[in-house]
């Protein structure tokens, strides 16, 4: 469904959707965090033109010729997306107010044809404070029919936590921060400090060492250079050596590389 560049970029997040929309499971609202905005507008440029293709392919891909493919790749949908953001005129601090939300909130009353994809692209309790996600949390939670929140923030922790825990929250990669080798050995460094990770945490960062470390022997290295760290610590976990080991071997019978790292990550980390 989504494009061949997008599955590249985040090839979990991309999959964990598709799976989500054939069995029509999408949930009311997600929260995109992460820093990289472009990404995630491009996730959400995609998602929109999946939910409304007149013509998509039997796989799902949208055909990006008819009316509202159209629309909505040249930005003149007349309802696609539906953007809260704070009004400048309104508020000098830059903060989604209340008038805003009940304008906002009479417009999505309305009946449409569309599946609508309301943005909210800044979901920090700074841009949207208490009072403003107040009224908004009812309609998140129980949209009407055809309707998808799209929250964007930099840090879940920024967001209120009545916003947080009305959406399924969704972690993007930050490519542009983590591009040299050293760099992401660094970041290495940091991952064997980590006591738990979230599925979609390991998720996110595997696919951030997948795409530095493209060949297996590579990702052996790897995988000894952090074997080498947790043997400098004080008290040597034998069983985080023992699962290391497995998954160099599960490299070397050319196992998905994929799987191999994600699980990893995540059951060192739990
Ligand atoms: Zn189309």
């Amino acid at each position: 469904m989504f494009s061949d560049s997008l599955k590249e970029k985040i090839p979990s997040i991309c999959l964990f959707f598709e799976s989500a929309l054939q069995r029509n499971r999408l949930a009311n609202a997600y929260l995109l965090c992460g820093a990289d905005y472009n990404l995630k507008q491009e996730f959400a440029d995609e998602l929109i033109k999946i939910l409304n293709c007149l013509n998509p392919s039997e796989s799902g891909k949208p055909c990006d010729k008819c009316l509202n493919c159209n629309w909505i790749i040249n930005k003149q949908h007349p309802d696609l997306p539906i953007i809260l953001e704070p009004d400048l005129e309104k508020s000098k601090k830059g903060v989604i107010v209340v008038d805003q939300v009940s304008k906002f909130l009479s417009r999505i009353q309305n009946k449409s044809q569309f599946y609508r994809v309301i943005l909210i692209k800044t979901a920090e309790s700074e841009q949207l404070p208490a009072q403003s996600a107040n009224s908004l949390l009812k309609s998140i939670e129980e949209p009407n029919p055809k309707i998808l929140f799209l929250l964007f923030a930099r840090d879940q922790e920024q967001v209120l936590p009545t916003i947080c825990s009305r959406c399924q929250a969704i972690n993007f990669p930050n490519y542009k921060q983590l591009q040299s080798p050293e760099e992401l050995d660094n970041s290495l460094l940091e991952w064997t400090k980590i006591q738990s990770i979230s599925f979609y945490k390991a998720n996110q960062y595997a696919d951030t060492i997948l795409q530095q470390k493209k060949e297996i022997p590579e990702l052996i290295n790897l995988l000894d250079n952090i074997t080498a760290i947790y043997l400098e610590k004080e008290k040597i976990d034998l069983s985080k050596i023992q699962l290391i080991e497995n998954a160099k071997l599960r490299l070397k019978s050319f196992c998905s590389a994929k799987s191999t790292i994600e699980e990893l990550i995540f059951n060192l980390q739990n």
